[in-house]
């Protein structure tokens, strides 16, 4: 284990553009349920990933019931005001200041990676506390709109200021497109990389699993270096496939505090 960190530290230090891409499992140590690990949300209530899978549904043929349902509902993840970030965010965003990560494209919509300071975030699968226009992607904040009033006065959804479209949640629903925007920026992101860190996640939800596999072939091709590091508690279909060079097996909030230290003693 010990090896493996300075091994990752080492190539994090050569690299020139470093990138991580994080997923649910990141989080679970700040008390944030993932979907699929033993104790994830759709492992213990299949029931609810059902749900889930419906929201998108909902809102194309019912905005108002869609919102009326969202604030009247609980959360699916519960309440993420209330939780913090954890070690792991806290050492992906010291490894953004010392240089080192270019940016962070997370499938997380929790805010964590921004509240423990990182600047460089792509919510891939947008962001809890957003709202975002379904026509034209305009973001909003949520006290943008009073949306309490709109509630009690039967007048959801609320609509865009710049183009009059239907305003959602910027969460990205199961079969929702990712918007244009985030989806370019990322794949620029990713096949710009040198260096990979995947952390937490068990890269089976698409299209964000398809970035590492779109840049280790690209990069194959150019014949340019690349090197693709997992972190997380189990392996992953980039592990069994060979798309990652090797894994890191343990806890992102062990771990990645460990790999953020042996970059700093170095560097002194
Ligand atoms: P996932 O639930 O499919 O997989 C989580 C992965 O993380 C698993 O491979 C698990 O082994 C690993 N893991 C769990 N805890 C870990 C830890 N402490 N250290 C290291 N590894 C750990 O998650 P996913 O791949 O991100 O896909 C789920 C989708 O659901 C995402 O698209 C995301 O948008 C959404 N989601 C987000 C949150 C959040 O915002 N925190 C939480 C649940 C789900």
């Amino acid at each position: 284990m010990e090896g493996l960190i300075r091994k990752a530290a080492a190539a994090l230090r050569r690299s020139r553009f470093a990138v991580a891409l994080t997923g649910a499992g990141m989080s679970t140590e700040s008390g944030v349920p993932d979907f699929r690990g033993p104790s994830g949300i759709w492992t213990r209530d299949p029931e609810a990933e059902k749900r889930a899978f419906r929201s998108y549904e909902r809102f194309k043929r019912n905005p108002q019931e869609y919102w009326v349902e969202r604030l009247t509902g609980p959360p699916l993840l519960g309440d993420l005001a209330g939780v913090a970030p954890n070690p792991g965010h806290l050492a992906l965003a010291e490894l953004e200041a010392a240089g080192i990560l270019k940016w962070v494209i997370t499938q997380n919509i929790d805010n964590l990676h921004q509240r423990a300071g990182s600047q460089k975030v792509i919510d891939y699968h947008g962001n809890a506390f957003k709202l975002r226009c379904a026509s034209c992607t305009a973001r909003y904040e949520p006290d943008d709109f009073d949306l309490g009033k709109m509630l009690r006065e039967g007048t959801l959804p609320p609509l865009c200021r710049r183009c009059g479209g239907v305003v959602k949640s910027d969460i990205v629903h199961f079969h929702e497109s990712i918007p244009p925007d985030v989806s370019s920026l990322s794949l620029e992101a990713a096949l710009t990389s040198d260096v990979m860190l995947v952390c937490g996640t068990s890269a089976v939800v698409y299209p964000f699993a398809n970035l590492p596999r779109l840049a280790r072939r690209h990069r194959r091709e150019g014949s340019l270096p690349f090197t693709l590091i997992e972190v997380n508690a189990e392996p992953t279909p980039l592990t069994e496939q060979n798309i990652s060079d090797y894994l890191i097996p343990g806890k992102t909030g062990e771990i990645l505090p460990r790999l953020a230290s042996e970059l700093r003693e170095k560097k002194n």
